[in-house]
């Protein structure tokens, strides 16, 4: 993968994905690249500014959960006596997920002035990159650009002659999806068990080591540069309001040319599966999953009328999530879809709390019958009731992210399962065979 394409683009605008120096250090600066850094630590904005700024820009965090970023940042109590930590969450394991990879390997040293600036204006002088392990290549890019940056004054003790010092560290996890939640990823970078955390307490008050921590995504954290160079207002007009800036979205599946984009956020999906070249062999779309495999499906006629930001996804009644957007043409068959979903799902539960552990075993299970041919009446009614009893009732979000994808697959395509119930054999594969194409999900 790699950034394929973007409409007024800002994280990525001067890249070159071809150009195999475009990363380095040198390059950033030629775009432009530590100039905020550069006006923070020389005093000409103060952190108060910088927190100011973030709020009206309305940068919302890139990972998932869009809260606004400068909201986040002011949490961190200002007299808190010892040390606070900022964690920059790399480790995106949600399927149809892959933007922050290409952004440390593409475009590092932003990843890295965000971290510095976020450490500054937080009173942090530790911080860490948790990077998705099973991509090495974006932990040792990373680390190059860490060497770099350590080089050229811009980490470590005494940062550009400003007193102010703070290290960075690259953390590589192993590949537990619970690992991208942040209090399971605080307790990973402890060296345990990535399980996730009752809350409350919240990291801003008890996170890494029991101390004050931040936990930030890596687009959010690299964006932050950007609003800070270019304008809080500028910022959001890139966007829509309460929907600010740019976003990298991941395309997947039936599309001619998946990869990441980099779009202004309130652009139609229209042009954005443009971008990706348009519905591969020309097939209709028949179901969009816009925001990662946890954000409920919109079928395909509903998703052409949408705009990608958090709002108008919201109001369709899914999220907007991460920017994963998985592309299913009418050849998919929604019940083989949904069981590699809910496997997924029953693989990663951490197994702490028992509606997740046993819930999301039970969802897959009769979701592979059903698809097996095996299924029976009354199966929809057990998942819908299934489902109600593990939303709402665990410890992180995993549960209601294994649910939406059941709750929505059932809303929008539950003749499609009742006809696997029925007889026993797919209703997609049927048509798909007498037009010569198949149901795969690819
Ligand atoms: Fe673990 Fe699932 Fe409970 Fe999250 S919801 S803590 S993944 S068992």
């Amino acid at each position: 993968m790699a950034i394929l394409g973007a409409i007024n683009p800002i994280l990525t605008a001067g890249l070159d994905p071809n150009d195999p120096d475009g990363w380095r250090c040198g390059a950033y600066l030629g775009r432009g690249g530590y100039s905020a850094l550069r006006k923070i630590l020389s005093g000409k904005i103060s952190p108060e500014c910088v927190l100011d700024d973030l709020k009206k820009s309305s940068l919302r965090g890139r990972g998932g959960a869009g809260f606004p970023t400068g909201l986040k940042w002011s949490f961190i109590p200002r007299n808190h006596e010892g040390e606070k930590y900022l964690v920059c969450n790399s480790d995106e394991g949600e399927p149809g997920t892959f933007k922050d990879r290409d952004l440390l390997l593409l475009n590092p040293h932003a990843v890295i002035e965000g971290m510095v600036i976020g450490a500054y204006v937080m009173g942090m002088s530790r911080a860490y990159n948790y990077i998705h392990g099973e991509i090495p290549e974006a932990c040792l890019r990373f680390e190059e650009a860490l060497d770099e940056a350590r080089a050229a004054g811009f980490i470590g003790n005494d940062i550009l002659g400003s007193g102010f010092c703070v290290e960075i560290f690259a953390h590589r996890g192993y590949g537990a999806y619970i690992a991208g939640e942040e209090t399971g990823q605080l307790e990973s970078l402890e060296g345990k068990k990535a399980r996730p955390r009752h809350k409350p307490p919240f990291p801003a008050n008890a996170g890494l080591y029991g101390a004050p921590t931040t936990i930030n995504n890596a687009e959010t954290l690299a964006a932050v540069p950007f609003v800070l160079n270019m304008g809080p207002e500028a910022f959001l007009a890139a966007g829509k309001p309460n929907n600010a800036g740019t976003k990298i979205f991941s395309v997947s599946g039936h599309v001619a040319k998946p990869g990441n984009y980099e779009i202004p956020l309130g652009t139609p999906f229209r042009a954005l599966l443009d971008l990706a070249g348009g519905m591969r062999g020309g097939r209709a779309l028949k179901a969009c999953i816009p925001g990662g495999s946890s954000s409920p499906v919109i079928p395909g006629d509903a998703m052409m009328e949408l705009t990608m930001d958090y709002d108008c996804i919201s109001r369709a009644g899914s999220m907007l999530g991460s920017g994963a957007v998985i592309v299913m043409d009418e050849t998919t068959c929604m019940v083989k879809a949904l069981e590699r979903l809910s496997f997924f799902y029953q693989h990663e539960s951490c197994g702490q709390c028992t509606p997740c552990r046993e819930g999301t075993r039970w969802l897959r299970g009769i979701v592979r019958r059903i698809e097996n041919g095996e299924g029976r009446t009354g199966d929809l009614e057990t998942l819908e009731h299934v489902a109600a009893n593990i939303a709402g009732r665990t410890v992180c979000a995993l549960g209601d992210a294994a649910v939406m994808p059941v709750q929505s697959f059932l809303r929008h395509f539950r003749d499609e399962f009742m006809y696997h119930i029925d007889h026993k054999t797919c209703l997609v594969s049927k048509e798909t065979q007498r037009t010569g194409s198949g149901w795969a999900w690819e």
